[in-house]
């Protein structure tokens, strides 16, 4: 899946090509979709949600520039594989989840890995969570009609935020990059998530 899917189209970072190596993608799918675990497709997970293709979660993963001292919060839990990926590449990772059921997947899967540097928080992450902030890195894995202040806020000095942003069926790939008062953005092409449903996202 690495070689074929993902470094054959050009993400480099060492580190995150090692931690897509270790993570095993089918731990986090249910039955019978483990059997397509290493495929090149988004799968579902129930309730409707979704665990995202392993290409874009590599490229999400590079874009941010994980640093391992890094405090780094996720938006949309789902599975738990982004989350799990991440866990790899920094030093704490908070990721939230608004649907309780596919909280406690998350936790269960991220548990069976052993896995222990991961909070996962019940809750309307379009809000953040102000008793972890700030954040060196904010990804969001649902997508976004526009991103909310509340999130850009809980950024540190230096820190990069990655989102998918635009309309309900499809989006843009956006990198913020804080600086001073100032928010660089980077395009990086088209994506497809499922919504962001909250208080500063889609209404449901
Ligand atoms: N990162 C996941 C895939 C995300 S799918 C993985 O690795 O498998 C998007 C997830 O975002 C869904 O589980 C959905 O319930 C969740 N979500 C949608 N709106 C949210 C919100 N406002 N706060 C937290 N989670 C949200």
């Amino acid at each position: 899946m690495v070689e074929r899917q993902i470094e054959a189209r050009g993400i480099c970072n060492p580190r995150v090509l090692a931690a897509m190596r270790e993570i095993p993608r089918h731990v986090f799918i249910p039955p019978p979709y483990d059997q397509s675990a290493y495929d090149d497709n988004p799968l579902p997970i129930g309730n409707g949600q979704t665990i995202s293709q392993p290409y874009i979660v590599a490229l999400m993963t590079e874009l941010l520039c994980p640093e391992p001292s890094d405090n780094v919060l996720e938006i949309g839990a789902g599975s738990g594989y982004q989350a799990a990926v991440l866990s790899r590449l920094v030093n704490k990772l908070t990721t939230m989840e608004r649907i309780p059921a596919v909280a406690t997947l998350a936790r269960n899967n991220l548990t069976s890995l052993g896995i222990q540097n991961v909070e996962v928080i019940d809750g309307d992450g379009t809000q953040g969570y102000l008793q972890n902030a700030p954040y060196d890195g904010i990804m969001v894995t649902a997508a976004t009609p526009e991103i909310p202040k509340a999130l850009t806020d809980q950024l540190s000095e230096g820190g990069r935020l990655v989102a998918p942003v635009g309309g309900r069926d499809i989006q843009e790939l956006v990198t913020l990059e804080k600086q001073g008062d100032l928010l660089i953005p980077e395009h990086h092409g088209g994506v497809r998530f499922v919504p962001l449903i909250g208080k500063h996202g889609w209404e449901n």
